[in-house]
C-alpha cells in the first residue's frame, strides 16, 4: 500500500509529466505561427496530433488516477489537498470524454478553421454555419458527458475561468450594460460634436518600432533572460516560467498598434514569468484562469500605458527613435491618438476601451441563446445585427465585420469572450487597490519605473497560482467583489469627465 509520503511525490511527477508535455505542444504551436514554412503545415499537424494523443494518454493514466486516490486515502490538507482537488478535477474530466470525441473536436477545429477563413474573406455566413453547428452539438455532447447536462453554456465558461458560470458573468454584465451604455453615447456625442479626427502617424521604421517595443516591455519588468519578442499575423503569448514567447506585429503606418500589442502581451507574459515555477504543473503553479489573466494584460495596456504619466516617461525616447516621423506632432496630439476613441466601429479588435465592452457583451448574449436553444444558428446573423446596431450604434454591412469576424468558434472556443471583459473589470479594480496601496505610483511612471506596482502584482496576483477564483482573488486582493463600479468609473474618469 502506497503511503501519503509516497504517493504526493508520484502524483506530483506525474502532473509534471503532463505540464511539460503542453509545453512542447506550446512551443510547436509557437512556432507554427511563427516560423513555420507554408509547406510544413500537413507535418506540423501530425506532430500536433501525436503529441495531443500523448498528452491524453498521460492525463487519463491508471497510474495517475491511482496515485490520486492514494494521496486522497491519505487525507493530506492545505496546499497539498488544493493540488489534490485540481487534479481530481482535470483527471475526471478526461477520463469522461472519449478519445473519439477529443479526436473529433481536433479534426473540426481544424476543418472549422479553413472553413471560417474562407467563409468570413467571402463574407459568407451559411458556408461556415453547419461548422458551428457541429461544434455546438459536440459542446452539447461534452456537456452530457461531464455532468453539465442541461447548461453546457456553464462548463464553456468554467473551462476558461473555473469557478464562473453563466449566471453569475450574466449578473456582472447587465451591471455592467447599465452604466456603460449611457456612458458610451455621452462620449460618443462629444467625440462627434467636436469632429476631431486624430492625427495620422505615418512612415515609422519597423526596426526602430521593434527597438522601442522591447525597450518598453522590458521596461516594465518582462525578462528576456526568459523570453522572446517575434512575429506573428495575430499578437500572442505562449509558455510560462523559464520560456515565456510574445509576439506583435508591425505597420509603418499604424506604431501604436505594436506598441500596445507588445504591452499588451508583455502583461501576459509578466503574469507567466511570475508564476511559482517550482509548483508548474499543479493548481498552485498556473495562472487563475482567463479573467485574471486577461486582467494583466489590459492594466499594463490602458491603465499604465495609455496614462499621461508613463507618456512623461517615453515621449522623448520616442521622439528620439523616430527621428524626423513625430516632426510637428505636439504632445497632446500624440496623447490624443494614443486614447483615442472611434465611435461605430464594429471590429473587436480595433475597438478602443470604451467601446470594447459593448463588443463582448454582445458575443455573450448570442452565445448564450445559442445554447439555450433560443437561438437558431441559421439566425445568427440577424440577431448579430440587430444587437450590433442596439449596443453599438451600427449594423454591419456583411458577415465579414459582423458574425464571421472572430476565430473563437471556428475552434469551438464558446465561452471564452467574456474573460476579455471580466479581465477589464478586474484590472480597473486592481488598478485602485494598487494606488491606494503605493501612493504617487503615477510619479514612478513619469520616471519610466514600474517595479513597485510589478512587485505589488507578483505578490497580489501572480505568486498565487490558482488558489482562487476570480472572485476570491478579486475581493482579496481589492477588498471589493466584482463588479463593474470600477471600471465604469475608470473610464468616467480618463474618457468622460469633460462632458459638459
Ligand atoms: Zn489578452
Amino acid at each position: 500500500m502506497t503511503t501519503s509520503y509516497s504517493a504526493y511525490p508520484e502524483l506530483l511527477a506525474r502532473l509534471r509529466r503532463i505540464h511539460v508535455l503542453g509545453t512542447l505542444t506550446g512551443v510547436l504551436g509557437w512556432d507554427e505561427q511563427v516560423n513555420l514554412p507554408p509547406g510544413a503545415a500537413a507535418r506540423r499537424g501530425e506532430q500536433l496530433s501525436l503529441l495531443a494523443e500523448l498528452t491524453h494518454a498521460e492525463a487519463t493514466a491508471p497510474a495517475l488516477g491511482a496515485a490520486l486516490a492514494n494521496c486522497e486515502a491519505a487525507g493530506l490538507a492545505g496546499e497539498v489537498a488544493l493540488v489534490v482537488a485540481a487534479a481530481r478535477r482535470d483527471y475526471d474530466r478526461a477520463v469522461k470524454l472519449p478519445v473519439e470525441l477529443v479526436a473529433e473536436k481536433a479534426r473540426l477545429s481544424s476543418e472549422a478553421y479553413h472553413a471560417w477563413a474562407a467563409a468570413r474573406a467571402a463574407r459568407d455566413f451559411p458556408a461556415f454555419a453547419p461548422f458551428l453547428e457541429k461544434h455546438l452539438a459536440l459542446a452539447r455532447r461534452e456537456a452530457e458527458l461531464l455532468g453539465y447536462g442541461g447548461r453546457p453554456y456553464d462548463l464553456a465558461i468554467d473551462r476558461h475561468d473555473p469557478g464562473l458560470d453563466a449566471v453569475r458573468v450574466g449578473a456582472l454584465f447587465a451591471e455592467l450594460r447599465a452604466g456603460l451604455v449611457p456612458l458610451v453615447r455621452r462620449i460618443d456625442a462629444r467625440v462627434q460634436l467636436r469632429g476631431e479626427r486624430p492625427v495620422a502617424l505615418r512612415g515609422f521604421d519597423i526596426e526602430a518600432q521593434r527597438r522601442v517595443a522591447r525597450m518598453v516591455t522590458a521596461r516594465l519588468g518582462f525578462d528576456y533572460d526568459r523570453g522572446r519578442l517575434d512575429v506573428s499575423l495575430h499578437p500572442f503569448c505562449e509558455g510560462t516560467g523559464d520560456d515565456v514567447r510574445l509576439t506583435t506585429r508591425f505597420d509603418p503606418d499604424n506604431p501604436l498598434d505594436s506598441l500596445y500589442s507588445s504591452i499588451h502581451e508583455a502583461g501576459h507574459g509578466l503574469y507567466e514569468q511570475g508564476l511559482p515555477s517550482v509548483h508548474a504543473g499543479t493548481a498552485l503553479g498556473v495562472a487563475a484562469g482567463l479573467a485574471v489573466h486577461e486582467s494583466q494584460s489590459r492594466l499594463w495596456e490602458n491603465q499604465v500605458a495609455r496614462s499621461r504619466a508613463f507618456w512623461t516617461w517615453l515621449e522623448p525616447e520616442y521622439r528620439a527613435a523616430f527621428s524626423g516621423s513625430l516632426a510637428g506632432v505636439t504632445a497632446d496630439a500624440l496623447h490624443a491618438a494614443v486614447n483615442e476613441v472611434a465611435p461605430g466601429g464594429l471590429i473587436r479588435v480595433d475597438a478602443d476601451e470604451v467601446h470594447y465592452n459593448l463588443h463582448i457583451l454582445l458575443r455573450f448574449e448570442l452565445e448564450k441563446r445559442l445554447f439555450a436553444g433560443d437561438l437558431a444558428v441559421a439566425d445568427l446573423p440577424q440577431a448579430w445585427d440587430d444587437l450590433s446596431g442596439e449596443l453599438l450604434g451600427r449594423r454591419p454591412a456583411h458577415a465579414g465585420e459582423g458574425v464571421l469576424q472572430d476565430v473563437h468558434w471556428s475552434g469551438g472556443a464558446f465561452g471564452y469572450f467574456p474573460s476579455y471583459a471580466l479581465g477589464n473589470m478586474i484590472a480597473a479594480q486592481l488598478w485602485g487597490a494598487a494606488r491606494a496601496a503605493l501612493p504617487g505610483l503615477e510619479h514612478d511612471f513619469a520616471r519610466g519605473e514600474f517595479g513597485r506596482l510589478l512587485g505589488w502584482l507578483r505578490g497580489t496576483v501572480h505568486a498565487q497560482g490558482r488558489r482562487e477564483d476570480a472572485f476570491a482573488l478579486t475581493r482579496r486582493a481589492t477588498g471589493a467583489e466584482l463588479g463593474a463600479g470600477a471600471l465604469l468609473e475608470y473610464l468616467n474618469e480618463r474618457y468622460g469627465r469633460e462632458v459638459g
